[in-house]
Order: C-alpha cells, then sequence, then structure tokens
C-alpha cells in the first residue's frame, strides 16, 4: 500500500510541476509580449477615439481643393509610384494626418520600413479615423483603407506586417500630410 501511495505522491508531483512551469512560461511569453513588440518595434496601441463629424464634398470641389496628384490618389483611388512619395523614408517623430481633411491617421511610432516604397504603418493612431473597404479590383481581393472623415483612399492594410500587431498599412504619401512634433 505505501509503494502504491508513494508512487500516486509522485505522480501528483510530477503533475504539479509540469503545471507549474508551464503557468511560468506562458506567463513569461505574455509578459515578453507586452514589454516588447518584437523586430525592434514598440508597442504602441490605438487611442480609443478621435471625435469628428463627417465631411462631404463634391468632386469638383475636392478637385479644387486637392492637387492632380492627391486627386487622383485620394478621390479616384490611385496609387502613386513606389519610392516617388515624400514619406516612404521619412524618419521623423510626428503625426500622419489626412492630405485632405487633416484627421490624425497615423502616429511615426508606428511607421516602420517596409521596403515597399510605401509609407508603412502597423496600426493606425486612434480606432475610429482609418475604415477598412473590401476591394476587389485588378483581380485580387484587397482590403482598401480610407479616412474616415472624408472617404479619401488611403492605401491598403496586409496581413504580413510586423510585431505586434502584424498588420502592414501601405499609405500612399500623398494622402498623408506630416506634422512634426514639436
Ligand atoms: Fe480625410
Amino acid at each position: 500500500m505505501k509503494i502504491i501511495g508513494k508512487e500516486i505522491n509522485k505522480t501528483s508531483l510530477g503533475l504539479i510541476k509540469f503545471i507549474l512551469i508551464t503557468l511560468t512560461v506562458s506567463m513569461m511569453s505574455c509578459m515578453g509580449i507586452s514589454q516588447s513588440a518584437g523586430d525592434g518595434m514598440p508597442l504602441v496601441e490605438a487611442q480609443p477615439s478621435f471625435e469628428f463629424e463627417k465631411i462631404e464634398k463634391s468632386s469638383d470641389a475636392w478637385q479644387k481643393e486637392l492637387d492632380e496628384q492627391a486627386f487622383y490618389v485620394l478621390r479616384k483611388k490611385g496609387t502613386e509610384r513606389p519610392f516617388t512619395g515624400t514619406y516612404w523614408d521619412n524618419k521623423k517623430e510626428g503625426a500622419y494626418l489626412c492630405a485632405g481633411c487633416e484627421l490624425p491617421l497615423f502616429d511615426s511610432k508606428t511607421k516602420f520600413k517596409s521596403g515597399t516604397g510605401w509609407p508603412s504603418f502597423y496600426i493606425p493612431m486612434y480606432d475610429n479615423t482609418v475604415a477598412e473597404e473590401r476591394d476587389a479590383t485588378l483581380g485580387m481581393v484587397r482590403t482598401e483603407v480610407l479616412c474616415a472623415r472624408c472617404d479619401g483612399h488611403l492605401g491598403h492594410v496586409f496581413n504580413d506586417g510586423p510585431k505586434p500587431t502584424g498588420l502592414r498599412y501601405c499609405i500612399n504619401s500623398v494622402s498623408l500630410k506630416f506634422k512634426e512634433m514639436d
């Protein structure tokens, strides 16, 4: 009986040790994720919300306001040629606003080098300023991203971004207006 008891105790101890080790390892990995974003990116979470009212203007009004390239990208869903825009290699600290209506869209802290030739971010600045729509043009299905206030076309979001979100917001420079931090 004693032998059986010892064996049961040994089994229980082994089980407790296993559970403790598993818990410790999973806790450590959770802590690791919250402290370091991986790939050298800082963990920046989107701020809850930014108050704004929708802007609606006619195509003619936008055409008068925007230059030719901005009108083509923002209002006609065009794409600028890679490595030609103002911000793909901009490393200054600040905020990227919508070039159409100045709604804050992205924080420079979340900008990363994607090698694509377009400014790339892993998360928007606010939860509610970047809208998404299904885009099935050019024979593929992508997720278009737009300014939530003026519906200006910004670019697309893909699932091959860096940690912590794994997202890559691929944005046209001409859709953005950079505001350097003071
Ligand atoms: Fe806008």
